[in-house]
């Protein structure tokens, strides 16, 4: 039941301005590059990745309908719901370590990775605060495949990371429809959801993102410093149902995440599937 409670972790914005220039992305492509399904349908027992994404789904009625403003898409920065259930998300994708593909499809962990082009490519400066980098650039947008392979959805963090505060509208476009591109390209499906670099977005990101096929703009409640130290937004320092978490493609992410996970089903929650969440709450 809706009973008219106010959604949280909404910014609502004013101004509706449709600009269809971008084809809308909510179609993506067929997943025909992945092979990994059919060449396990040949096994008798197949010892591959279940299928599907990782996660617990959303029961009935336990999600409150998420409202666009404006025609725009919504800015969400947790997930309405009751049930102690987090979300985690992972952004930019400079460190690239293979052991942590393999943590995340051996343990079934639901994440959704939000990929900028620059990271991946390993171009720039890579983000050391984990410590020295080890695997920058190791596989590049195979990385990605890799972790689509394994459940993960890839999602749109931008091309250069750049405030888009300080871009007009054609700039953050160009941004936002190029990432999208690129990663229908590289991993056959194009992005729903957009993550706007430091969390800054005005309207013109709205009006872009919508334009270049985006549901919902994704900001999170809390982020996970290296150590898996959680810092919250909030002063009384726990968890809350629905909250999402913020984690960067850094050196030690493996070992990090281990004592993340440890601390959040500890405290009673469990891990959720973002995107079934996001639909139930009417995000598509
Ligand atoms: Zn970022």
């Amino acid at each position: 039941m809706f009973r008219g409670r106010k959604p949280y972790g909404l910014i609502g914005v004013a101004g509706v301005l449709a600009l269809a220039a971008c084809a809308p992305a909510g179609n993506a492509e067929p997943a025909a590059v992945s092979g990994s399904p059919r060449a396990a349908a040949k096994s008798p027992a197949p010892v591959t990745t279940p299928q599907g994404p990782p996660g617990v789904k959303p029961r009935a009625g336990e999600v409150r309908p998420i409202p666009r403003t404006g025609g725009l898409p919504p800015v969400i920065s947790s997930i309405p719901t009751k049930r102690k259930v987090v979300f985690l998300t992972i952004d930019d994708g400079w460190e690239q370590d293979p052991g942590f593909v393999a943590q995340v499809r051996d343990q079934r962990i639901p994440i959704t990775a939000f990929a900028m082009r620059d990271a991946v490519e390993a171009k720039g400066a890579p983000d050391e605060s984990g410590g020295p980098a080890r695997y920058v650039g190791a596989g590049k947008w195979g990385y990605f495949r890799q972790l689509r392979d394994a459940g993960v959805p890839v999602e749109n963090h931008t091309l250069t990371h750049p405030n888009l505060r300080l871009l007009g509208y054609a700039g953050q476009r160009r941004e936002i429809c190029g990432a999208s591109r690129l990663i229908g390209k590289e991993t056959g499906t194009r992005p729903t959801l957009f993550r706007p670099p430091f969390g800054n977005y005005n309207t013109d990101t709205l009006r872009a993102a919508k334009s270049c096929g985006m549901s919902a703009v994704l900001l999170w409640t809390a982020s996970v410093q290296p150590g898996g130290k959680i810092a919250y937004q909030v002063p009384d320092k726990k968890l809350r149902p629905g909250d999402i978490l913020l984690l960067h493609f850094r050196p030690n992410l493996a070992g990090d995440f281990r004592i993340l996970v440890n601390k959040i089903k500890r405290r009673g929650y469990e891990l959720g599937d973002l995107a079934a969440y996001l639909a139930a709450a009417g995000v598509r």
